[in-house]
């Protein structure tokens, strides 16, 4: 049974290790973050004016790819929603963004129909609108796997084995490890561990190598680093991995 250990924890990112289990395993979990957990982003936007130097097209793009904060408890998946995909208040949520120029029209412009949903940044550019320049429209956000388009991806994630350091007989790393700060490397006379993997760099490894000691990968011990788009925190975003991930192999159970 692979244990996952906290390592680190930010606003926007997560490291943890993940033990006695196999490269598979800890890429399985990487790939159902990054593709499966579903988020909010716009999916169809419906334009009444627009006298902007950008094309309808154009725009519609930057707004399918503006973060949208989410809380997914709230909505469904529109193929899994009781109106089966005809996207109702329960699996999607409408906005309305007009503006006039001279201005320029950010992301937090956006008014969207529920209060608790707003996007992650506000300053993102739009589009700059001339005096005299005009743009409305209604968009329509639903939640979406990051397998069917990146925008409903909810981070990137990236994996690596365990740094394991073996001291030869002639390694003579004392002058390496005094460059190493102490809150990065728990350093006891021949032996290292790692203590901030956030800190942690090949640099490092190459140093070490240098000084005649053998780094190695481990094949039973992980560390993977999530990065979150802000949709979702972290620790959430790997919570639902794992669930989905248990609910997959249920449903491959024979
Ligand atoms: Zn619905």
């Amino acid at each position: 049974m692979a244990g996952f250990e906290i390592l680190n924890q930010s606003e926007n990112e997560i490291t943890i290790a993940i033990d006695k289990t196999t490269p598979a395993f800890v890429n399985a979990v990487r790939r159902t973050a990054v593709f499966d957990v579903p988020v909010l982003a716009i999916e169809d936007v419906y334009f009444t004016k627009n006298s902007s130097a950008l094309y309808d097209e154009i725009i519609a793009h930057r707004l399918g790819l503006v973060p949208l904060k989410t809380d997914p408890k709230s909505y469904n998946l529109p193929e899994d929603c009781t109106c089966k995909g005809k996207l109702c208040a329960k699996c999607s949520v409408k906005i309305i963004l007009k503006a006039k120029g001279p201005a320029t029209v950010y992301s937090g412009d956006m008014k969207f129909k529920d209060p608790a949903i707003k996007a992650v940044h506000a300053q993102i550019p739009i589009v700059k609108l001339l005096e005299g320049q005009e743009i409305e429209l209604e968009a329509i956000a639903i939640l979406g796997k990051g397998k069917v388009h990146a925008k409903w991806s909810p981070c990137h994630a990236w994996h690596r084995g365990g740094p394991e350091f073996t001291f030869t007989k002639e390694a003579d790393a004392k002058a390496v490890l005094d460059k190493i700060p102490g809150d990065v490397v728990r350093k006891d006379g021949r032996s290292i561990e790692v203590k901030d993997f956030g800190k942690w760099t090949d640099a490092y490894e190459q140093m070490l190598r240098g000084a005649g000691v053998e780094v190695k990968n481990s094949e039973t011990r992980f560390i993977l680093y999530l990065e979150s788009w802000g949709q979702l925190k972290p620790a959430e975003i790997l919570t639902q991995a794992v669930g989905i991930l248990q609910s997959k192999v249920k449903e491959a159970k024979i």
